[in-house]
């Protein structure tokens, strides 16, 4: 299996769907928000730069999330494909993971765009809940742990994030359109684009990623 780009909005469910394809496949999910709030947790240098855009709803600079994710695919797991949840989100930022995948002999073979209508994408992040332990993903109404408050896999307590805040989200939304959806024109003529329609269940959404990517 190849590079796999999962582009869409925030609450578009590219984490959600990265982690299943990352459990059947066995290639890692690339995750820079996850990255970058890792990074803030444990404090680096990198957490104290992306932390304030971040909290702001913005985009972190393109030099800096382009030399994690560069750092990123070099790493012996890469190397039979890998899931990019959240990268690229702006042009620089895809010009520079072409040559960063030319330099490492890497194919982008599938570009998912996930789409969902803008009304669902806000209820999602409102209700959007993290496992601190192993980092699966819930939702209050949509995909309701077991047990109030604790991840059915690893049993630790679940977290909202800082930044789904209507206000933040409403930014990290705009943000999107400005900055990220450009990348579908971008994306066109090289054939690697698939639409998926992200509405409904996630199961049946995970099938057919499976059906374009098989
Ligand atoms: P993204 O990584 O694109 O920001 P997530 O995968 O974190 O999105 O999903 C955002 C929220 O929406 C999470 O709370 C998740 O449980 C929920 N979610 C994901 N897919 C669906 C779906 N098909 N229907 C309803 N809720 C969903
Ligand atoms: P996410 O987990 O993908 O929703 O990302 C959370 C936040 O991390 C975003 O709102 C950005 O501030 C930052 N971030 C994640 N990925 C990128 C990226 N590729 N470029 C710039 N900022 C990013």
């Amino acid at each position: 299996m190849m590079g796999i780009i999962l582009l869409g909005p925030p609450g578009a469910g590219k984490g959600t769907q990265a982690k299943k394809l990352t459990e059947e496949f066995g290639i890692p999910q690339i995750s820079t928000g996850d990255m970058l709030r890792a990074a803030v947790k444990s404090g680096t240098e990198l957490g104290l730069t992306a932390k304030s855009f971040m909290d702001a709803g913005g985009l972190v600079p393109d030099e800096v999330v382009i030399g994690i994710v560069k750092e990123r695919l070099a790493l012996a797991d890469c190397g039979k494909g890998f899931i990019l949840d959240g990268f690229p989100r702006t042009i620089p930022q895809a010009q520079a993971l072409d040559r960063a995948a030319a330099e490492l002999g890497k194919e982008i073979g599938f570009v998912l765009s996930l789409e969902v209508d803008p009304v669902e994408l806000m209820e999602r992040l409102c209700g959007r809940r993290t496992c601190t332990g192993c980092g699966a993903m819930y939702h209050v109404k949509f995909n309701v742990p077991k047990a109030e408050g604790r991840c059915d896999k690893c049993g630790a307590p679940l977290v909202q994030r800082d930044d789904d805040k209507e206000e933040t989200i409403r930014k990290r939304l705009d943000n999107y359109n400005r900055s990220t959806a450009p990348l579908l024109d971008y994306y066109k003529g090289t054939g690697k684009i698939r639409t998926v329609m992200a509405s409904g269940d996630i199961d049946a959404i995970y099938r057919s990623i499976v059906g374009i990517l098989r």
